[in-house]
């Protein structure tokens, strides 16, 4: 089975190269639905950032509160390390068990769809790393149109992000989501049939 690690910057089009892709037959497994899940209500995981940090960074309804976690941890290192030596083990375990069900199902291909590869460095994890590559202007646009995001936050997580030359200089292939939603759809059809080459 080949293992494809998909990234790309906020608003690249990862989720909608994700998406068509599993249409075609891949598993995907995607890295943000598993940070949520293993600190859901009720998660051992949950319960360690609380004794970690206080009941402070959960919501009325006892949910994480993330903006108010992240207001503490990306104001210190110490902080962020202690919180991803909770959450990335979780992870790690919870996308093995996900690996192991893709094993065992007669998928040629498992994608993971993971945002910050290569800021974390993951590239060696993957057989293929696959960059959706947008331009910054459009990525602002889509993402201020269809979210709601004001223009001046999307441009600031982007600028907290990997640039453009450090991820191209990570990938394998590149999917180029500049032009309309249909090129999209040719581009991950092309996609698709090398990756099943190189599945073999
Ligand atoms: P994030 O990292 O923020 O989760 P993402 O990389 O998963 O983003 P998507 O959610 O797939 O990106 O795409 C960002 C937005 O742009 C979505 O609203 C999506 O519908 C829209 N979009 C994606 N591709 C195109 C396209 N070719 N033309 C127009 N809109 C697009």
């Amino acid at each position: 089975m080949l293992k494809v690690g998909l990234t790309g910057g906020i608003g690249s089009g990862k989720s909608a190269v994700s998406s068509a892709l599993s249409s075609y037959g891949a598993v995907v497994i995607d890295a943000d639905v598993i940070a949520r899940e293993v600190v859901e209500p009720g998660t051992p995981g949950l319960a360690e950032v609380v004794a970690e940090f206080g009941e402070g960074v959960l919501t009325a309804d006892g949910r994480l509160d993330r903006p108010r976690l992240g207001e503490i941890v990306f104001a210190d290192e110490n902080r962020l390390a202690s919180l991803n030596a909770i959450v990335h083990p979780r992870v790690a375990e919870r996308s093995g068990q996900l690996m192991e069900k893709a094993l065992a199902s007669d998928a040629k291909v498992v994608v993971y769809d993971v945002p910050l590869l290569v800021e974390n460095g993951l590239e060696s994890l993957y057989d293929v790393v696959v960059v959706v590559d947008t331009p910054d202007d459009v990525r602002v646009e889509r993402v201020s149109r269809d979210r709601g995001m004001p223009r001046e936050q999307v441009r600031a997580r982007i600028e907290a992000q990997a640039d453009r030359a450090t991820r191209l200089a990570s990938a394998d292939l590149v999917v180029d989501n500049s032009g309309t939603r249909e090129e999209l759809a040719e581009r991950v059809a092309e996609l698709w049939r090398e990756l099943l080459e190189r599945a073999g």
